[in-house]
């Protein structure tokens, strides 16, 4: 009988889809927690529009300088 899952279920090493960096067992699909962070940061970002505070630069999230304010009065 075969009541074990079928072993051709290997799973391939996936890359990390934050750095590109092979997956971890513990962090899958991230290879490590800071891109698990990462990856939550975006999700939470997108929905709640929180500002998100990170380190390292991250793609498609570019800081501008203070916006031009025009205080001027007349
Ligand atoms: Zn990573």
């Amino acid at each position: 009988m075969n009541a074990m899952p079928g072993p051709s279920e290997a799973a391939p090493a996936k890359a990390c889809p934050i750095c590109g960096k092979p997956a971890g067992d513990q962090f899958r699909p991230f290879c490590s927690k800071r891109c698990a962070n990462v990856d939550l940061n975006r999700w939470l970002s997108g929905v709640y529009a929180v500002p998100v505070k990170d380190d390292e630069d991250e793609d498609g999230a570019r800081r501008e300088d203070a916006p031009p304010q025009d205080d001027q009065s007349h």
